[in-house]
């Protein structure tokens, strides 16, 4: 007899095993796994008490938080399916998403309320409007979230039919191109992409996950069901500050957090490490962006600390590859190599030329990544023809280029759309970003194809200098020549303040090209 694969059973399972341990830390305030899940069963109980059930869609637009994580479970436990939205969107996004998910009732942090109300007049399906406060704030049109939960029952909610194919989340893609698209994940594809992590980053019971990442991307990264299985720590991080960040893994004694390579940068550049006592050896997993090899080295080396490389889309729930340094035989060249990654359990990958036909495993022919697994998302939400798009002979289709090496790795190159194309040679744009990244004087930066009467196009880098430093144009070109073939060198360097990123840290590399491009040909 088959049991579905649920992620309910996840906080109940700690909840049994736990009922007294710390199962979050969010400011001042704790609660252990029999709190989490009595939180999360009053939570469920009130959304039910306003008429939500089975497959009905709610919605949280919140920094991390403990409300955040009680939505995951409280939403789950009554079958409803939760839409995590990006802080980072505007109102408009906001509104396009509400209204194309249908979305019935929305939790939202204090500081989005005026977002929504901005919008409220137009969303056509939302009845109910939640605030998601600690103290009641008594805001006109709203509910307040702690009265709401305290007056609903502390039982777990009546038993539903529920399967394993039933969709747990809709999760709205970043948009580092067009329109955001409803990714629909179903607690199949959760439940495995949990054990999954358990399995390759050894998530256990005495781990305490720092929150870098945020909540609504694809779960955390999977973070949300993988930790609370295991019946570890959750400690929340609101935003991204690196004092804070060294505060609470000395103070709470971190194990394990989970960020993009923009959190890697400002952790490195922090000034005041040596003020902090860290007596953990924390397991750092760099996701969602090629994170440079030159952080991975100084991560290791400066602070000691471990690192992973996950890679994957919230297309795929997300986790496909997993690099960790004891994957691999030879460590000579492991910050390099710790850019591509294995195959996760479970995860079948081909690389596929422009004819859809597999490129060998020669460590140079370049291919789309093309994955089939159990935690391959159900499709777009009401987008069957988008979904028809990306899921093709069986595969996923990610639009990412990649390159196997000889140990079984898949070295992500670029993304399709980043490529530069110059003269007929592809150049991928990470390998010159991880040339610059060398330079002592380089904070950040990305690397963009941009119009050339003679090559099409040629590479051209954005550079953000690091505080109290100073680097020319010349200077910086004349390092990469050191480093890479010249034909991949920049042939132009522009010193600017700030690149624009996804609240996930991905360089939205559109953005930085639509100055340079007027065709439809480069701008996405
Ligand atoms: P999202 O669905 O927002 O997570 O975006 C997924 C995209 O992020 C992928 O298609 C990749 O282009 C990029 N990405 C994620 N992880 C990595 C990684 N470890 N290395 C390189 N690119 C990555």
């Amino acid at each position: 007899m088959q049991v579905p694969l649920l992620v309910n059973e996840f906080l109940r399972r700690a909840a049994l095993l736990y009922p007294r341990k710390l199962a979050v830390v969010d400011g001042e305030r704790r609660f252990t796994y029999r709190e989490l899940e009595e939180r999360a069963f009053r939570l469920a109980s009130a959304l039910r008490g306003l008429g939500v059930g089975k497959g009905d869609r709610v919605c949280i637009l919140s920094p991390n938080s403990h409300f955040f994580l009680e939505s995951f479970y409280g939403t789950s436990f009554i079958g409803a399916v939760l839409v995590p939205l990006n802080y980072r969107l505007v109102a408009a996004d906001h509104e396009y998403i509400l209204n194309h998910a249908g979305v019935r009732v929305v939790l939202v942090d204090p500081d989005y309320t005026a977002v929504v109300d901005e919008i409220c007049d137009r969303l056509g399906t939302v009845e109910h409007w939640i605030v998601a406060a600690d103290a009641p704030l008594g805001r006109a049109g709203w509910i307040d979230w702690e009265p709401w939960i305290a007056d609903a029952s502390a039982e777990p909610p009546p038993a539903i039919e529920l399967g394993e194919n039933d969709l747990v989340s809709i999760n709205y893609t970043s948009g580092t191109t067009a329109r955001p698209k409803g990714v629909m994940l179903t607690h199949r594809n959760c439940y495995i992409n949990a054990y999954s992590l358990i399995a390759h980053m050894r998530v256990a019971h005495d781990d305490v996950e720092l929150w870098t990442l945020p909540m609504f991307h694809c779960n955390g990264w999977g973070g949300v069901y993988a930790l609370t299985a295991m019946g570890g720590t959750h400690v929340i991080l609101r935003a991204i500050d690196a004092e804070r960040i060294f505060t609470l893994i000395e103070l709470e004694k971190v194990t394990f957090a989970c960020m993009a390579p923009a959190v890697l940068n400002a952790i490195l550049q922090y000034p005041h490490k040596a003020k902090h006592t860290i007596r953990t050896r924390p397991r750092f997993t760099v996701a969602g962006a090629p994170p440079p090899a030159a952080f991975i080295e100084r991560l290791e080396t400066e602070l000691g600390w471990d690192f992973l490389q996950i890679y994957g889309l919230t297309e795929t729930s997300p986790v496909l590859t997993i690099s960790a340094p004891d994957h691999q035989t030879e460590k000579a060249d492991w910050p390099r190599r710790a850019r591509a990654g294995v195959p996760a359990i479970g995860v079948d990958i081909v690389l596929v030329d422009g004819d859809g036909n597999p490129v060998p495993r020669d460590g140079t022919s370049v291919g789309e990544v093309c994955a089939r697994s159990n935690v391959v998302f159900e499709g777009y939400w009401r987008q069957p023809d988008e979904t028809a798009k990306a899921i093709r002979d069986g595969y996923f289709h990610t639009g990412d280029l990649g390159v196997w090496d000889a140990l079984g790795n898949v070295n992500i190159v670029d993304r399709q759309k980043d490529v530069i194309i110059s003269g007929g040679e592809n150049i991928s744009s990470p390998e010159i970003e991880d040339a610059l990244y060398q330079h002592p004087a380089v904070g950040e930066c990305a690397v963009i194809g941009v119009p050339d009467a003679k090559w099409g196009e040629t590479p051209k880098a954005l550079v953000v200098l690091r505080p109290g430093t100073s680097a020319s144009e010349s200077e910086l070109i004349q390092f990469c020549r050191g480093r890479i073939a010249h034909f991949k060198c920049p042939t132009s360097i522009e010193i600017v303040e700030s690149l624009p990123r996804t609240a996930t840290g991905k360089l939205q590399k559109f953005k930085l090209r639509e100055k340079y491009w007027t065709g439809p040909r480069r701008v996405n």
